[in-house]
């Protein structure tokens, strides 16, 4: 009982270490304990062993971290692509051959399905690259109008020397610009991005089916054990006290430890596959990309503190820009501390007044300090089932 006790905290440790490790950046998380533990993990923490390493060992730990960390961080290595494979082929090696000859025969077909699925998919997703090349560039820059918030038109990459695409965002992993820029994923060695996003997604799900649906086999084929095992008069007293239900599904794992084991490694890794496949399909949902949920988050802050004001493009230019995308807007936003007055000049690339008038000089009253983030358009929000084709890579326009 100890050791399966044992067992099953360090396993859901591990979980609950990656959930915060990976999603605890998130702004959904950004005032609750997940985005505390996850500033601790990542800030507090690394502060704290370089104060007492620069007092104590004059700075050789975090010489020494610096080395091995930005290896682990920041090149592209495949360790963690190794250790989610060796979890995933470790698991069922465990795990299949002691229950194969178990399982009736209309499950077999939908196990091997389950079980080759996700390898077909890993595969995709990491030789997929999403990168801009000279080659595509020119096709690439049409994929998505400027929304002039998030992305504005004439930025140049520094690395690729050519104009960044809209939605587009440089890697300095893979060394690209990569095209509708999700995020850089560590576990595939790959960037996420427009070419490799539809195998992500079905990566996300096949992985949840996988771990759903062990978890029920194994639930099952241990109910099979407890009926063989386990007398009836004890299966009886179960019913009444919780104790003995635990006491006695800790024996039905001792005495079937294969299944048992990788059960409940499925039951507890399950939840964060699933919250991977809810969080990616709430991006697509609201028609953004992880990289674009910071920008958004910014925004948002601008807003509530303030320094957003917004006006018609074509009010105040008498410019429109028409284009084959399913969602228009004219708005115009800009951050400052004060709304537009006089002669100003709008920065073309950015949402900075480059150049305020005379500060006696009437506010341009066409400018609304924005309040909430309702009032701001995003044109990449088409509704769900146009974000759904978009994001899977057909054609929306
Ligand atoms: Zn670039
Ligand atoms: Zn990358």
């Amino acid at each position: 009982m100890g050791a399966l006790r044992t067992v099953a905290l360090v396993i859901l440790g591990i979980s609950t270490f990656i959930f915060i490790a990976l999603f605890g950046r998130l702004p959904l998380f950004r005032k609750t304990p997940v985005g505390f533990l996850h500033r601790t993990l990542w800030i507090y923490i690394p502060n704290g062993i370089s104060f007492i390493d620069s007092r104590l060992l004059g700075g050789r730990v975090v010489w020494l971290w610096k080395r091995s960390g930005s290896y682990v961080l920041n090149e592209n290595h495949p360790l963690v692509l190794i250790f989610f494979l060796s979890l995933l082929f470790i698991g069922e090696y465990i795990f299949l051959p002691p229950a194969w000859p178990r399982l009736s025969s209309s499950h077999k077909p939908w196990v091997l399905a389950v079980v080759i699925i996700p390898y077909l998919l890993l595969y995709k997703c990491v030789v997929t690259k999403s990168f801009i090349t000279s080659q595509n560039h020119e096709e690439e820059m049409k994929r998505y109008p400027y929304d002039r918030a998030l992305f504005h038109p004439g930025n140049h990459c520094s690395t690729c020397r050519f104009l960044k695409p809209a939605r587009s965002k440089h890697c300095s992993i893979c060394r690209a610009c990569v095209s509708r820029h999700d995020h850089h994923c560590v576990w595939l060695m790959n960037c996420v991005g427009a070419q490799n996003y539809p195998y992500f997604l079905l990566l996300l799900l096949s992985l949840s089916v996988l771990l759903i649906y062990g978890s029920v086999l194994g639930y099952l084929l241990l109910c099979q054990t407890l009926e063989q095992y386990v007398s009836l008069d004890v299966r009886e007293e179960m019913r009444e006290s919780w104790i003995t239900h635990i006491n006695v599904w800790t024996s039905v794992i001792t005495l079937d430890p294969k299944i048992g084991a990788v059960f409940l490694l499925m039951l507890m890794t399950a939840p964060l596959a699933v919250a991977f496949l809810v969080y990616h399909t709430y991006l697509v949902w609201a028609g953004m990309t992880t990289n674009e949920t910071s920008k958004w988050s910014d925004w948002k802050e601008d807003v509530l503190d303030g320094f957003v004001y917004k006006a018609n493009r074509n009010e105040v230019f008498g410019l429109s820009s028409p284009s084959d995308w399913p969602v228009h807007s004219d708005q115009i936003l800009v951050t400052d501390n004060e709304p537009p007055r006089g002669e100003y000049v709008l920065a073309s690339t950015s949402n900075q007044i480059a150049h305020q008038g005379r500060p006696d000089a009437p506010v341009d009253v066409r400018w609304r300090r924005l309040r909430s983030m309702r009032d701001v358009d995003n044109i990449y929000d088409m509704g769900f089932w146009l974000n759904l084709r978009d994001a899977m890579g057909f054609s929306v326009q």
